[in-house]
């Protein structure tokens, strides 16, 4: 049995932190863990800003439902469905990625949780577990499954190393140097291609 797991940010989506500040002009919030490597650190600086603009998740979900998946994401998530049982891993939040996941017709998703009170103030965040995308992968061997994975960036690399096959799609070029032993590819259709070669069935493009 295999099944196929995918990184959401930078693979199927843009970033969402980087478009949300974007559509809000709410320069501070383009800070990633490049700038504030301590994610909590991070984490807090985002909610403290949605509070000073007055923004409650659904003026959040308002501004993300106006991005788009990127170009081909949609087909691409379709046809993997088609051939593979799919899972998303990614870091984000159930509630900030909603939007996006229903232009995706909904895959599985596992990532992390906002939480908000009666008035839809975003209090709080909270992280499923400690180095969630390794920790799936290796969950899904567990129940027998063959994994092959995709992702574009450093949080995806221990996911890619415990998957059977694991690729790189998008990644910036220090990461595709940093990590030679993941076949990398430029374009979802070239992922395609990655994708039927990896599997232990005879799959059609
Ligand atoms: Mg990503």
């Amino acid at each position: 049995m295999e099944l196929a797991c995918l990184d959401l940010e930078g693979v199927l989506v843009p970033e969402i932190w980087i478009a949300f500040a974007e559509r809000t002009g709410i320069a501070e919030l383009r800070a990633t863990t490049r700038d504030i490597p301590d994610y909590d650190v991070l984490m807090r600086q985002r909610l403290g800003l949605l509070d000073q603009h007055n923004l409650k998740i659904g003026d959040i979900q308002e501004v993300i439902g106006t991005l788009a998946p990127l170009p081909g994401a949609i087909d691409f998530v379709d046809w993997l469905r088609e051939r593979f049982q799919v899972i998303i891993l990614s870091d984000t939040f159930y509630e900030f990625s909603e939007p996006l996941m229903r232009q995706l017709k909904w895959p599985t998703l596992f990532c992390h949780r906002l939480i908000t009170d009666d008035s839809g103030r975003v209090v709080d965040y909270k992280l499923r577990q400690k180095d969630p995308k390794r920790a799936s992968v290796k969950a899904l061997h567990s129940l027998n499954y063959r994994v092959i994975a995709a992702g574009d960036s450093y949080n995806d690399t221990t996911m890619l190393g415990e998957a059977d096959v694991g690729f790189l799609i998008h990644a910036p070029q220090n990461v595709i140097d940093e990590f030679p032993q993941f076949k990398s590819v430029d374009t979802l259709e070239e992922l395609k291609a990655a994708f039927v070669g990896a599997s232990n069935r005879t799959l059609t493009l």
